[in-house]
């Protein structure tokens, strides 16, 4: 209705509309200033839809970071590309790609993916989204995805969760990128132990057919970026890739937030 009455008035009733538009926003930041989604702190000036402050971005990690090309291990490189790091090298992981925004050892980014697993701070989980999508664009868009697919949660651990930071990362990469997210194609049918307190050995294990692909949906030569909060041995993602590999994904990559490492990181 709005559209057509501007369509039918021209040029002068479109410029009218956004300046209002404009000033309406203008009005709401001033009544509600704009607050950093990291630690709250009032954005000042000409703050972007990232809605993180400066000094956040940066104690989250540096912009770029050298890391495994595979699995994206951070200081574990220990080849050129295509070789793998040590890490990868004695587990066959089912994906293709990791593409991590930072280390979970460092604090500050730790301390965010524990926040987005509570629903007070879904505002920080679509921020990191955000902030992933711009700092990893060049390598997400080398990787051509056709669709974005969240990692399901089983359903009773969504409930008692209450939000679902994978579901919120998926859809501000796929809004930042013009990319489909299909948040029903994946589902987890068996719940399953949480991995961060298993042994790293078990963890393959826990998760092995935790996952299926919903019939009739077509994954045919598909190309899938897959997107979690954290991963740490690839269990989750791998025993994910492999079920959608089977449904005939032709790649699938796997975006987080952080990237952890070791035997004794959870
Ligand atoms: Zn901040
Ligand atoms: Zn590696």
């Amino acid at each position: 209705m709005l559209d057509s009455l501007i369509e039918n008035n021209g040029p002068t009733a479109r410029l009218v509309y956004h300046l209002r538009r404009r000033v309406a926003a203008a009005g709401v930041d001033l009544l509600y200033p704009p607050r950093c989604a990291c630690c709250d702190s009032e954005l000042m000036g000409n703050h972007d839809e990232l809605l993180l402050c400066t000094d956040c971005c940066r104690s989250l990690g540096p912009e770029t970071r050298p890391c495994c090309p595979f699995c994206g291990a951070a200081g574990a490189v220990d080849g050129v590309p295509p070789e793998r790091c040590w890490l990868c090298r004695k587990t066959r992981l089912k994906f293709d790609k990791v593409v991590p925004l930072g280390d979970y050892h460092v604090a500050e980014l730790h301390d965010v993916v524990l926040r987005m697993k509570r629903p007070v701070h879904e505002s920080l989980s679509a921020a990191m989204g955000r902030l992933l999508a711009r700092r990893r664009r060049q390598q997400l868009a080398e990787l051509r995805p056709d669709l974005i697919v969240p990692v399901p949660m089983y359903w009773t651990r969504r409930l008692d969760r209450g939000t679902n930071s994978p579901e919120i990362l998926a859809r501000e990469l796929g809004r930042t990128l013009g990319i489909a997210v299909r948040r029903r194609v994946l589902w987890r049918c068996r719940n399953t132990l949480p991995q961060a307190g298993l042994p790293p050995g078990q963890r393959f294990q826990n998760v092995r057919g935790a996952f299926r692909v919903r019939s009739g949906r077509r994954l045919r030569g598909a190309r899938v970026l897959l997107v979690d909060d954290i991963l740490t041995t690839g269990a989750t993602c791998s025993e994910a890739a492999k079920v959608l590999k089977k449904a005939g994904a032709a790649m699938v990559a796997v975006a987080v937030v952080a990237r952890a490492q070791g035997p004794n990181t959870t």
